[in-house]
């Protein structure tokens, strides 16, 4: 499902840092790893690129609240938190990281996909992987993170429809940390070892 090529281990090396302007080149970041800069899909007017809280910020230390309902002021939430994630070269984004304690997720792990996971909820997991994790609100540092290599995850859609998702490698990496993020957690809770700069040639282009 995904390459080993686009693995987090491929978190130093930036492929697609060429491409970025210099303006969003500078402002890189990663969550997990780098990824290429804002598409033109889904990215309407409206949306607006929301501050992304960091570590030290009380509110990433707070368990979200369920969404009951779907209305303008969520769907405007959702379609912001994937321009601020791909804004900041991001792969996933919970909604605590700009200030909001409702329990939404969006992920983006360019399989074609862009997932919004409300009120997600682990139903399985399987196996293990150790990689080099990153997140937006930790800026220019990961660590080792040991994840489940596969997870099945049921949550409702941006229409409020359930259905279920199942992801390896990226995918299961990327919903365990967001869905952390919805219980007040960080990876810097569960990391093997201590947290290491990024490298900075991606700052410098
Ligand atoms: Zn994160």
């Amino acid at each position: 499902m995904i390459s080993a090529e686009r693995d987090l281990t491929t978190v130093h090396k930036q492929p697609g840092a060429g491409r970025l302007s210099p303006c969003m080149a500078g402002r890189l970041q990663k969550e997990y790893r780098g990824r290429e800069a804002l598409r033109g899909k889904g990215v309407s007017a409206n949306m607006a690129i929301r501050q992304v809280r960091t570590m030290g910020d009380d509110i990433l230390r707070k368990e979200c609240k369920p969404v009951k309902e779907m209305n303008r002021r969520t769907k405007q939430l959702i379609e912001d938190m994937f321009e601020t994630m791909y804004e900041a070269n991001g792969v996933g984004l919970a909604a605590p990281q700009v200030g909001v304690l409702k329990q939404i997720v969006v992920i983006d792990v360019e399989d074609g996909n862009q997932y919004v996971l409300i009120n997600p909820e682990i139903l399985e997991q399987k196996g293990s992987r150790t990689e080099a994790e990153g997140c937006l609100s930790i800026p220019g540092k990961h660590a080792m993170v040991t994840r489940p290599a596969y997870v099945k995850v049921r949550a409702w859609d941006e229409e409020m429809q359930e259905y279920e998702l199942e992801g390896e490698e990226l995918l299961a990496r990327a919903i365990c940390h967001e869905c952390a993020h919805l219980r007040g957690e960080l990876y810097v809770d569960v990391m093997e070892g201590e947290l290491m700069d990024n490298e900075e040639e991606a700052d410098k282009e």
